[in-house]
């Protein structure tokens, strides 16, 4: 399994049910709900991505955090529905990042029909120097960003936009990251159902191809055809690989390998 460069907290779970909870909806089930379209959205997307849950359970913050620490992500983005009788979305980021990426995320959900409430980091009133959410201030050198939907006892419009509008709202957010990665960026529905292999350039005789082969093995959980197209005296030694389905995640896959391994790689239509 390739290190994922995303993970995805759905708050709260099990026995704790979330603050932005009302007659028509728990946080923890709504938050799951975000979260597990966002997921198979990515994965789509060829974007390697995890999870924190994926059902019902509850975790503490020493754990959800140790989780989303260990992963190997980059990034985390965790989503929350709001409470306290406001109104719109609002995006916060750690007190060590500029807010780009919160921004983006926020306006991302705006583009779908969201009002912005604000954006914004918050620091320990004890000391200034600490993040005052612990999903920033325990999560290591991962960039988390806390998403707030939208506000469970809105006296405007959130609770209808949430109920009917919250797969476009999860939607916007994965389309913002993927803007702000610079990740290919399809629309749901419309998934690029193509098969593409890649093709490396040609290794220059069979122990450096050997070689090769062995590193993409130990990395990569890919189909994976070795190739030595000879004309008797000339061999190409290529690595090819199994099938990926939509450009985008076979550009991922190419991403990685010319980042891990410094190689020319071809996008084939299979
Ligand atoms: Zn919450």
């Amino acid at each position: 399994m390739a290190v994922p460069e995303l993970i995805i907290d759905p708050g709260h779970g099990g026995r704790d049910p979330g603050g932005g909870s009302n007659e028509y909806w728990l946080e923890k089930d709504m938050v799951l709900d975000i979260s597990l379209y966002q997921y198979k959205r990515f994965q789509e997307l060829g974007v390697p991505v995890a999870l924190t849950r994926n059902s019902d359970v509850y975790l503490g913050p020493d754990e959800r955090t140790r989780i989303v620490r260990e992963s190997g992500a980059k990034y985390c983005i965790s989503n929350h529905i709001n409470a306290g009788g406001g109104d719109g979305v609002e995006t916060i980021h750690s007190i060590y990042v500029d807010g780009t990426l919160a921004r983006a995320l926020a306006m991302g959900i705006v583009n779908e029909g969201q009002n912005l409430r604000r954006v914004f980091s918050r620091s320990l009133p004890s000391d200034s120097s600490k993040d005052y959410y612990y999903m920033h201030r325990e999560t290591g050198s991962v960039d988390t960003t806390i998403i707030e939907y939208g506000f469970a006892d809105s006296s405007r419009d959130d609770v209808e936009q949430l109920r009917n509008n919250w797969r476009d709202y999860a939607e916007g957010v994965v389309k913002a990251y993927c803007e702000y990665m610079g990740h290919a960026y399809t629309p749901p529905g419309e998934e690029d159902t193509m098969k593409y292999r890649l093709v490396t350039g040609t290794f220059p005789n069979a122990i450096k191809f050997a070689e090769a082969l062995q590193k993409v093995r130990s990395e990569f959980s890919w189909v994976i055809y070795e190739k030595a197209d000879s004309t008797n005296f000339n061999p190409r030694y290529r690595i090819v690989t199994g099938t990926f389905t939509g450009r985008a995640s076979a550009e991922r896959a190419a991403e990685q390998l010319k980042q891990k391994f410094g190689w020319v790689v071809y996008i084939q239509e299979a």
